[in-house]
């Protein structure tokens, strides 16, 4: 009983956030004001959107948008849609999106959005009415400058396509820069679709390069499929690393030697899915999760690696593709077992760094190559990897609350230099 209880409290992301935010404020010796500020979301919006449906009949919708901090900049964040979703994990998503950019040091606050829904089970149509309800009930707290969302769990191009069309209806003018994520031809950036993946493509090559590592003989595996797994599958692949396990739910792919990840890309683009791909053994997902491996990249959803698994991981790294895929309590376990955590607000940070970019491509009305895309990616990921490691040496704490004292020192600055309003 007690068990549950815990492991209840440990796998709330909020929690998860907060234990985090306190150890690495407490480490800081943050004064107590600032520490109340940035402890909670500046504001919190909830909305009951209603819905024809293809039926004909009404359907209502909760969604949410939290704004976390807009110290640094515009608030800046991902839309989830999810018959999970709670406030509670769009809070922590949020402040986990404030951190985020203040570890790469791009000038946005941070927020999120969730709908709860299950996708998969409506229509085209249905997923076009319900965001662009969502968008005209948030017309007055979004905008380039106000909060920017883009895409992320279960939210793609088109979603941000139909949000950017809402918006520039309302105010009767196109407006890009309202959302990122969108299609290239909308004002979409060249990499944005990729840059999560390439993100944690190019952290991986910091953090082998640190152990000494080749591409070629690091073992990787990595759980979840969409957009940032399978990304970082083929961009590591193709880069040299040995991709030998890819789990999702519902069954896991095995190859000893690496999975030949065009192959199954081109599997998955004709069957819709990695299952029954002939050329790995099928495996059971949570028994690849904890097999054999180099780096371990969790790239799906929160609360992968617990206290009830962590002590039998056996990667040298992990890097996480995810937002929140461990909790705090495993923290200290993969401390203890010397595990280079590369964590979630530094490795899947190339998504809103290119979003970054993509807003100011908006802004300029001038679009870039993909190369210049990437090369600047890779300047700031590197910068940032670089910038947490060494916090983490010269502080002694590990590369989370590292990653963590130097995002709210850069964030309480800001309020300082600021001031707070009357
Ligand atoms: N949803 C992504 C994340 O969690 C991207 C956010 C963005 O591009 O604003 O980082």
């Amino acid at each position: 009983m007690t068990t549950t209880v815990d492991l209840e409290q440990e796998t709330n992301p909020w929690q998860a956030q907060a234990a985090r935010f306190d150890l690495a404020a407490h480490k800081l010796k943050l004064d107590e004001g600032l520490w109340k500020v940035l402890r909670s979301p500046s504001r919190e919006i909830i909305v009951h959107i209603p819905v024809q449906m293809d039926d004909g009949h009404l359907e209502v919708f909760t969604g949410f948008r939290v704004q976390h901090s807009i110290a640094r900049g515009p608030a800046k964040g991902g839309l989830r849609y999810a018959p999970d979703v709670n406030l509670d994990e769009v809070r922590a998503l949020a402040s986990w999106m404030t951190w985020k950019c203040a570890v790469v040091d791009i000038p946005f606050g941070g927020a999120k959005g969730g709908i709860i829904c299950d996708p998969h089970k409506m229509s085209r149509g249905e997923l076009e009415r319900m965001t662009r309800r969502y968008t005209a009930e948030l017309f007055e707290f979004i905008g380039p400058e106000k909060d920017v969302p883009a895409p992320d769990v279960n939210t793609d191009e088109q979603i941000m396509a139909w949000m950017m069309d809402t918006y520039s209806m309302h105010l009767r003018q196109t407006c890009t820069a309202v959302v990122t994520g969108k299609p290239v031809n909308i004002g979409g950036s060249r990499g944005r679709r990729e840059a999560t993946g390439r993100g944690v493509l190019m952290v991986c090559d910091q953090a082998i390069k640190k152990l000494r590592l080749n591409r070629d003989s690091t073992r990787v595996i990595i759980q979840g499929f969409g957009n940032v797994g399978s990304n970082a599958a083929r961009l590591m692949a193709e880069a040299g690393y040995k991709v030998i396990g890819i789990l999702e739910v519902g069954g896991g792919l095995y190859k000893k030697d690496g999975i030949d990840m065009e192959a199954l890309w081109e599997f998955r683009q004709r069957n819709g899915s990695i299952h029954g791909f002939p050329g790995a053994e099928s495996r059971d997902p949570d028994e690849l999760l904890l097999a054999d491996c180099d780096i371990l990249i969790p790239a799906a959803t929160e609360n992968v690696i617990t206290s009830q698994n962590a002590d039998r991981v056996k990667c040298k790294i992990l890097a996480e593709g995810a937002n929140g895929p461990t909790t705090a309590a495993a923290d200290d376990i993969l401390s203890e077992k010397k595990v280079f955590v590369i964590p979630d607000i530094l490795a899947n940070a190339g998504g809103v760094t290119t979003s970054y970019f993509e807003w100011v491509q908006d802004r300029q009305g001038y679009f870039w190559k993909e190369s210049e895309v990437n090369e600047r990616l890779g300047d700031i990921m590197v910068a940032a990897f670089d910038h947490v490691v060494r916090y983490s040496e010269t502080h002694g704490v590990n590369n989370r609350i590292a990653a963590y004292m130097l995002a709210i020192d850069r964030v309480a600055y800001t309020i300082r230099q600021r001031g707070i309003y009357a």
